[in-house]
């Protein structure tokens, strides 16, 4: 289900100090789209993912949503107009409860009246509900990483950028997270997932795109991409 460009990020691109983590990166992404993006450690997936939510506030390059720059804005001024992304690490507030926690988003973005009910539809939706009273640290793993989406899609985003969200997880644990992606992208959201586990990245991705040192190496169909020479080199050269 895919639509006009959401996403269009021009020649981006990230230094810490003198180290170039991100080179040149231009991708277009539809309305609907389900990416996956993929490299070895260290090759910027993540770096590229604060470029775009805003979390690393200075980068080289432009990045539009729906048309509109987003350069400068801060990472919920972002959120507000439609892009949520989840951490590698989840990251709750550790005091809250769960429904608390979905709470914040909505707080923040000035839907105070309706953030408990629209909270408690979120964690149906990941089907965390009969947790909603718990502290972070009492859930299991795959239980925070549902959490971390729910917090996520609080805000109903146009697009959802999932960094490692199954990292760890058993199989049948692998299976509820795609499935949860699965809905979300049928109900219209445009998803990116960042992936080590190849299984669900070629699964769920329309069209996945690589990067190796900073650099995207190839953009296409999943089996072609997953068929080229230097993406296979890529991989066992780490
Ligand atoms: P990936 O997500 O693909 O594993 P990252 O984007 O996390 O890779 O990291 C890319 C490179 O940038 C790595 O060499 C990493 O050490 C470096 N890096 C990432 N974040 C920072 C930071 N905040 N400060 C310094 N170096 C960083
Ligand atoms: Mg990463």
């Amino acid at each position: 289900m895919s639509g006009g460009i959401l996403l269009r990020a021009e020649r981006v691109g990230k230094r810490f100090g003198g180290f170039v983590a991100l080179q040149d990166i231009d991708l277009e992404l539809r309305a609907g789209e389900r990416l996956g993006l993929i490299g070895p450690n260290g090759s910027g997936k993540s770096t590229f993912v604060n470029c775009i939510s805003g979390d690393f506030a200075a980068h080289d390059g432009q990045v539009t949503l729906g048309g509109q720059k987003l350069d400068g804005l801060k990472p919920h001024r972002r959120a507000r107009l439609g892009l949520a992304r989840t951490f590698q690490l989840p990251q709750p507030f550790t005091s809250l409860t769960v429904l608390e926690n979905v709470r914040v988003p909505l707080l923040f973005a000035g839907e105070a009246a309706n953030a408990t009910r629209r909270a408690m539809e979120c964690l149906e939706q990941v089907e965390l509900a009969a947790k909603a009273d718990k502290l972070p640290r009492e859930l299991t793993q795959v239980e925070q990483r549902r959490l971390e989406l729910a917090r996520a899609i609080a805000l109903r985003p146009q697009l959802l950028i999932a960094d490692e969200a199954m990292a760890g997880l058993s199989h049948a644990e692998v299976d509820q997270i795609l499935a949860l992606l699965r809905r979300l992208n049928a109900a219209g959201t445009a998803v990116i997932m960042i992936e080590h586990i190849m299984r669900a990245v070629t699964e769920f991705s329309e069209r996945l795109i690589v990067f190796v040192a900073g650099r995207k190496i190839a953009d296409g169909a999943p089996r072609e991409v997953l068929a080229l020479p230097e993406v296979e080199g890529a991989y066992l050269g780490r």
